[in-house]
């Protein structure tokens, strides 16, 4: 189940599910409301790819990158190696969550 929020740097984010969003985009990242936007009438995997990515955007955006940079392809191909990543070695994760700050 996708969580209701995500805390990345110093922000809480809001996860919201909506079938607001036009048919072929699966995710939204608006960083005024501290909200991301997921299709939820997308398949759950494509839900979970969408929720990285607009992680990804978040990231980029705190670490100084403007919303309207081209780095879409790069988005991209990061959103599905992390997710990859992270779903073939729960070890890591559960490893990483020992030391919280
Ligand atoms: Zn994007």
């Amino acid at each position: 189940m996708i969580p209701k929020t995500i805390k990345i740097g110093p922000i809480q984010y809001e996860i919201v599910k909506t079938d607001k969003l036009p048919e072929e985009v699966s995710g939204e990242f608006v960083p005024e409301q501290c909200r991301f936007f997921i299709n939820q009438d997308h398949h759950i995997q494509q839900q979970d790819v969408a929720l990285i990515h607009e992680i990804v955007h978040a990231i980029l955006l705190q670490g100084g990158r403007s919303i309207e940079s081209e780095d879409e392809d790069l988005v991209c191909i990061l959103a599905h190696g992390l997710l990859q990543v992270l779903r073939n070695n729960h070890f890591l994760t559960e490893h990483l969550y020992r030391i919280r700050f």
